[in-house]
């Protein structure tokens, strides 16, 4: 496994360069304690935890993977100690509210540390990170009662949470879910039912686990509308608020699965668990929706997570292997052969990883950006804004960024030859772990009919336009600059394009409803690679102005400049064919008819 490096080089770039967090968080109520100092300061301590403390243990992670016994789950050596660590350094903490004993700094500061200890070990980073889910449905929902007795505990880190949707019959499909819960005489509920696949359910990081549940009231209408929101604890709080009685929810077993084998994917029983309800009866998607974006947020950091350590891994690997000559020549006469960094096709391997994961950073901090405006800003014009666009990006940075992080971190081990396939390396791991962010938090199907359909269609494209006016100012503003016209010409004829697509898939679907199905995922590819061409425009600016004014890190900025006119000119392409594919219509998707698929079989 290459040793981890935190990038805090280019994550300053991205925030402070790109995104000017700094004056970002200068205008947010919340974000007065964000200051350059504070920020440097967290950035540090976080780069160094994550490297010394729980990169060591992601080889661990997978080798050992977790164990389930009748008396509970035991995850892989180390972890515990490196859990008990990030509680004393105050992590679990850090984006939540003072008075439940959070640090009350903001959402995107919190998204920074994340992003690091995901790529530092991502199973390992699933424990902490499904309790932010359930911290945040309790923030959002939760009464003050049940603020106090759980929300208190997660924002220590002393408990964990889980968010257990899945059934074995239904994934993507809530509607049908059956976990039942029954009204108690003292106001709670006996919940019974059958999680599956939920993430760190059970494990021996902390002493007790606080499940948010989705279930079923008896007097529910069938479907998604008759959805009610459960706090379920393994332990119910003692009358002290410490641990108290026992809860009847327990694991029945874990998968064994193809990577993040550090991380626990249990089968969760209800045996009558006592429950509590958070929102309103039968409201329950609703009250999950409100994080939602967040969340799906969490998980295109997966994406760009896996990309970062594919470039690490192969940076250093292409620089060191020596195979064959360059066309033109000798590069290094001095060794037997040259590094393989000479060949055009391992530059092309490097580039395409280095260019998602630095685009993809953008558009994370971008969107991470909107989310701090649409919580904390006190405009509500501004905040109702910042959840238009919010809205549009995260089924695109979900999707998009797990695809394409999932294609560098096959590039990553395809760098290394023969020898990325062989387990010593850790470009395989790398693989194996990121396969499952195309799957979780919704499928890229799922994320693509989100975005076409209720993001984009459904708002009759405002949702597009709030992205699309952003772009277009900024090549109106940047139309006759010389170095940049490479960049603002294409992105311009992209940008206007992009409405006109929208446009004819939306006349197309009035005729036929599967038309937009049919498009979505090509529609959803071709906004991602549009959303990134913006970024690199940006990005390319950057460095231009600092190399005007001569920057001493000449190296680093001409670098950017070199990555942006490679995806303009290698990864861009990408946009003509599923143009072509998406207006190709529905037909050649649906003529074939499921009985005659294996016809010759
Ligand atoms: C390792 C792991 C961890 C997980 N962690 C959690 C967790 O912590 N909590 C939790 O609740 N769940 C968790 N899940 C479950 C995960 O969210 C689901 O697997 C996922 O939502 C897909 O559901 P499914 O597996 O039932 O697939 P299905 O819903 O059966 O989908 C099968 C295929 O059909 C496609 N499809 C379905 N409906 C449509 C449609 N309308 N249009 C187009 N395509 C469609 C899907 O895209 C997919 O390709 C986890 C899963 C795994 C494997």
């Amino acid at each position: 496994m290459p040793e981890f490096k935190a990038p805090l080089r280019d994550i300053r770039f991205v925030r402070d360069e790109l995104l000017d967090y700094p004056a970002h968080y200068r205008s947010l109520p919340a974000g007065g304690e964000a200051t350059p100092d504070v920020v440097d300061a967290i950035l540090e301590e976080g780069a160094r935890f994550c490297e010394e403390v729980i990169a060591p243990l992601n080889r661990v992670g997978d080798l050992e993977g977790c164990s389930w016994s009748e008396s509970g789950v035991k995850t892989p050596s180390g972890f515990k100690e490196a859990y008990r660590r990030y509680v004393e350094g105050g992590w679990p903490s850090l984006a939540h509210a003072v008075e439940h004993g959070g640090q009350g700094l903001p959402e995107s500061l919190g998204v920074a540390v994340t992003e690091m200890v995901g790529e530092a070990n991502w199973a390992w980073g699933m424990y902490p990170g499904l309790a932010q889910g359930a911290m945040n449905t309790l923030s959002a929902h939760g009464t003050e009662e049940q603020k106090a007795a759980y929300l208190t505990r997660l924002v220590s880190g002393e408990w964990t949470g889980t968010m257990c949707l899945t059934e074995p019959h239904c994934g993507t499909d809530l509607g049908l879910l059956r976990t039942r819960a029954e009204p108690q005489a003292d106001g709670s509920y006996r919940v019974s039912g059958t999680k599956i696949f939920i993430s760190a359910g059970e494990h021996d990081l902390a002493e007790n686990i606080v499940h948010i549940v989705l279930a079923r009231l008896p007097d529910a209408p069938p479907g998604t509308k008759g959805i009610s929101l459960f706090i379920v604890p393994k332990f119910l709080p003692g009358a002290d608020g410490g641990l108290g009685e026992r809860n009847r929810v327990s694991c029945g077993s874990i998968e064994h699965k193809m990577g993040i084998h550090g991380n626990a994917t249990c089968v969760m029983n209800f045996d009558g668990a006592t429950g509590f309800l958070i929102g309103p009866p039968h409201k329950g998607l609703n009250c999950m929706f409100t994080f939602m974006n967040t969340a799906r947020l969490g998980t295109a950091l997966q994406g760009l997570a896996h990309a970062e350590v594919a470039f690490q891994g192969a940076i250093r690997y292409a620089r060191e292997r020596l195979q064959m000559r360059a066309l033109s020549g000798p590069k290094a006469p001095e060794l037997p052969a040259d590094p393989i960094i000479v060949h055009p096709d391992v530059r092309r391997m490097l580039l395409t990883i280095k260019a998602f994961a630095e685009g993809n950073r953008a558009l994370l901090y971008f969107s991470a950006k909107q989310v701090d405006i649409a919580r904390y800003s006190q405009d509500a014009a501004e905040r109702a804004a910042a959840d238009l666009l919010l809205g549009f990006l995260t089924p695109i940075a979900k999707a998009f960024m797990t695809e394409t992080g999932f294609e560098a971190a096959s590039l990553g081990l395809q760098v290394y030859g023969g020898h990325g396939y062989i387990r010593e390396w850790g470009m395989e791991q790398n693989l194996r772990d990121s396969r499952i962010a195309m799957l979780y938090e919704g499928t890229t199907g799922v994320q693509a009919l989100d975005l076409l359909g209720r993001k984009v269609l459904m708002t009759q494209g405002e949702s597009l336009k709030a992205f699309t006016r952003i772009v277009h100012r900024f090549c109106t503003a940047h139309a006759e600059e010389e170095g940049l016209k490479a960049f603002v010409e294409p992105l311009a004829r992209l940008n206007r394009e992009w409405g006109e697509i929208t446009l004819k898939i939306g006349v197309q679907a009035m005729q036929d409803r599967e038309e937009v199905g049919a498009a979505a995922v090509d529609y959803l590819m071709y906004s991602g690679y549009a959303c990134l061409a913006y970024f690199w425009a940006d990005m390319a600016r950057v460095a231009q102005e600092r190399l005007a004014v001569g920057s001493g890190e000449a190296a680093f900025y001409r670098a950017k400049l070199q990555t942006a006119r490679f995806y303009f000119a290698r990864i861009l392409p990408r946009t003509r064919g599923h143009v072509e594919a998406m207006l190709a219509g529905a037909g050649p998707l649906m003529e074939l008819a499921a009985e005659d698929f294996d016809l010759g079989y």
